[in-house]
């Protein structure tokens, strides 16, 4: 007996049903008990495009992990330049450093 694959169009729903050639095509989804299944062809690779263009098959990995790829290539390095602008290093007073560092004034 071969092997169907339905695919559910209400819940997306997929799985496979032993079935006789001459059984009918099944319509009732197992999962949300909906009419919404669809028999995909089972000979060979049946790629099936989605709305969204991924494959339904092992093909998605290959495919998601170029989608993933590019996502990756964005360089969103956010640096922020931290620059602390230190002012007040210019003695207004007019007095060489050296020697207010070594004078200690009480208070
Ligand atoms: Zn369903």
């Amino acid at each position: 007996m071969p092997t169907y694959e339905y695919l559910c169009e209400k819940c997306d729903h997929e799985f496979e049903q032993f079935q006789s050639i001459t059984a009918r095509s099944l319509r009732r989804c197992p999962n949300c008990k909906q009419n919404g299944l669809k028999r995909l062809i089972g000979s060979g690779s049946g790629i099936i495009f989605k709305g969204s263009g991924f494959y339904q098959t092992d093909y998605r990995t290959e495919n998601y992990k170029q989608a993933q790829k590019k996502e990756k290539s964005k360089s969103d390095t956010k640096k922020e330049k931290a620059q602390a602008k230190t002012k007040g290093k210019d003695a207004s007073d007019g007095k060489p450093k050296a020697e207010s560092t070594k004078k200690k004034k009480p208070g």
